[in-house]
């Protein structure tokens, strides 16, 4: 699927091509920390196929657990995160942060990472009062 995102300021744009059946929720303590939210929604890139259209991302090297550093590109300006990518000079193996992207709606997520830590409330927000706008 081709997909086209940009931060919420508006300065970098990208668009890539990805895998959908790879959409994924990670409900990691570091996606918790780093997203200030619940967990964070990926989408894995064709290799080769991410195209950065405009800005420039500020990077973020974070360690996991298992000592494997990854870059996270973020914009500098509005902090909106943008992917994840292999440590190096040109990166690869991105994985896009669902929200950025236009098509999010029709990204659903086909799996559930890191388990393990997720919010105990994330599948129970169905008490929660809804409404359309605030
Ligand atoms: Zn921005
Ligand atoms: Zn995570």
């Amino acid at each position: 699927m081709h997909v086209t995102g940009h931060c919420h300021c508006g300065a970098i744009r990208f668009e890539a091509d990805v895998d959908p059946a790879s959409a994924r929720a990670c409900h990691c303590t570091d996606c918790q920390i780093l997203g200030g939210t619940a967990f964070t929604t990926n989408v894995v890139v064709n290799t080769g196929t991410f195209k950065l259209l405009s800005g420039a991302p500020a990077t973020y090297i974070k360690t996991a657990e298992s000592g494997n550093k990854r870059a996270h590109g973020f914009c500098p300006t509005c902090a909106t995160r943008l992917y994840s990518a292999s440590v190096n000079k040109e990166p690869t193996d991105y994985a896009l942060r669902i929200g950025t992207l236009d098509q999010r709606a029709d990204l659903p997520p086909k799996r559930e990472i890191w388990c393990r830590s997720a919010l105990p409330w994330t599948k129970d927000v169905d008490g929660a009062v809804r409404s359309g706008k605030q």
